[in-house]
């Protein structure tokens, strides 16, 4: 299965195998570990992650609208955004063979993709998800945790002045009453005369002169009062402590426990299985599309042929029959126009931007001075590989099955084009100026033929998506 992702660095889509993606992130999450079980855990809850996205499992791909499966922004799409570099040599024989081992396997509650939260130490117990993200989570329970317990932490200590700590916590101490500072089981039980001179002190498990502590510490007087200016804070663990801890699930798995078992014992109640790939039968079910026929309306009358047929009743009519054919796949297709209404360019971007297709199609005829031109040519937009990889499925399918001259597929610039946030194609079928093309185009069965020559390059394409991982 291939997953289209978005750059946000160079704003362009590319695409990756599912498998590949999750070699990237189990060598990024799982921190150097060559250690099997462990890696395997990791591969299924990267895998995991990735297909909350995918339509298979009602995700509807990155939500920022730009058509793709996930970005590659940290934070947005996956937790760690997208590793970009490729794995690791001194992990990569140990990555793939735990991606290969656990192929398609995904953590499923209630049969639906979980959130594998996880992090680097609990300290004895992990937590309840209402305690950290506010919300009940089933699967996201406190579950002890000794497994940890030799392992240290890192960075789990800091000092603090305290101004420093009334600056972050935005709070004030209290002052303390007259000079001396009582401190628990420190500095208690003080004794000073009318001068202000120390008598006695109790400081820990001792009591001590007051001239005892002068001469001890090095103090010039006996006159003298005390208050605390640094805390030292030590935290046990590291990280919030949900889903699975990364040192316990490495210790469980040095100890002989396989990889589903570390999931079932971090994650409460779920089921490994796997993924449920689209059927070859039905390779668009969940696969959602944007078909717009250009130019509806009576202020679009001008593009017609030497014998009337006017562009916009051929496209509206292949365009919903291409709807009928993609529909019965399980596809869900969206339509910028349904009958003969004007739309604007305008409008039908901002209807694709708010749907979030895969891909919008326009579908046109072409026309020139020239009534002998003749043929068929597609656009996209430049960089959109995904977009180029569809428009060149279709050129193929329709030139073969319609007989027509291949005008090729190429980049333009055009307001569709760069206005839609999905990948976009724009089909220019046949010449609606050249009398030939336009009888062709007036017939019921060549319409009907042009449109199963468009929905036959879709099928392949999402065949070839699809197809991937289950060979
Ligand atoms: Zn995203
Ligand atoms: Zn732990």
């Amino acid at each position: 299965m291939l997953f289209k992702i978005y750059d946000n660095q160079t704003n362009l889509p590319y695409e990756m195998e599912l498998d590949e993606l999750v070699a990237r992130m189990t060598a990024f999450n799982s921190g150097g570990s060559t250690e099997p079980e462990l890696l395997k855990a990791f591969a299924v809850m990267a895998r995991t992650e990735l297909a909350r996205k995918t339509f298979i499992y009602g995700g509807k791909g990155c939500e920022s609208g730009n058509g793709c499966d996930i970005c590659t922004e940290p934070g947005h799409c996956l937790e760690c955004g997208l590793p970009e570099v490729a794995v690791e040599t001194a992990v990569e024989a140990a990555v793939y063979d735990a991606v290969k081992a656990t192929h398609k396997k995904i953590i499923l509650f209630d049969g639906r993709p979980i959130k594998p939260y996880f992090h680097y130490r609990c300290g004895g117990a992990t937590e309840n998800a209402e305690n950290i993200t506010g919300n009940r989570i089933t699967y996201l329970r406190r579950v002890l945790c000794t497994f940890c317990k030799d392992k240290e932490d890192i960075d789990n200590e800091k000092l603090f002045t305290v101004p420093e700590l009334e600056a972050f916590l935005k709070t004030r101490f209290k002052k303390p009453d007259g000079v001396y500072y009582n401190i628990q089981g420190m500095f208690e039980d003080i004794d000073v005369d009318e001068q202000g001179k120390v008598n006695m002190v109790k400081i820990g498990s001792r009591t001590y002169k007051g001239v005892e502590i002068m001469e001890l510490l090095k103090l010039s007087s006996t006159r003298f009062n005390y208050i605390p200016v640094k805390f030292l804070i030590k935290c046990i663990g590291t990280g919030h402590g949900l889903g699975l801890c990364q040192c316990g699930a490495a210790e469980m798995a040095r100890r002989g426990s396989s990889f589903d078992n570390i999931l079932k014992y971090y994650y409460t109640g779920v089921k490994i299985e796997e993924m449920q790939l689209p059927d070859a039968e039905k390779p668009l079910k969940g696969v959602r599309l944007v078909l717009d026929a250009a130019f509806g309306g009576e202020h679009c009358d001008d593009n017609r042929g030497a014998n009337g047929l006017r562009e916009k009743d051929a496209n509206l009519d292949i365009v919903l029959r291409l709807k009928d054919l993609l529909a019965q796949d399980g596809a869900e297709v969206h339509l910028t126009r349904d009958r003969d209404t004007e739309v604007t360019m305008a409008d039908r971007a901002a209807l694709s931007n708010s749907t979030r297709p895969e891909f919008f199609i326009s579908v046109g005829q072409n026309s020139f001075m020239n009534a002998s031109a003749s043929g068929t040519e597609l656009y996209y937009y430049r960089g959109d590989t995904a977009g180029e990889k569809l428009a060149r499925l279709m050129l193929e399918s329709v030139c073969a099955s319609l007989g027509s001259k291949n005008r090729g597929a190429r980049t333009a610039d055009f307001y569709l084009l760069r206005e839609v946030k999905a990948s976009s194609i724009i089909l220019l079928l046949l010449y609606i100026s050249n009398p030939q093309d336009e009888e062709m185009l007036s017939g019921e069965a060549f319409r009907q033929r042009a449109a199963e020559a468009v929905y036959h390059a879709i099928c392949t394409y999402y065949r070839s998506r699809a197809g991937k991982t289950t060979n």
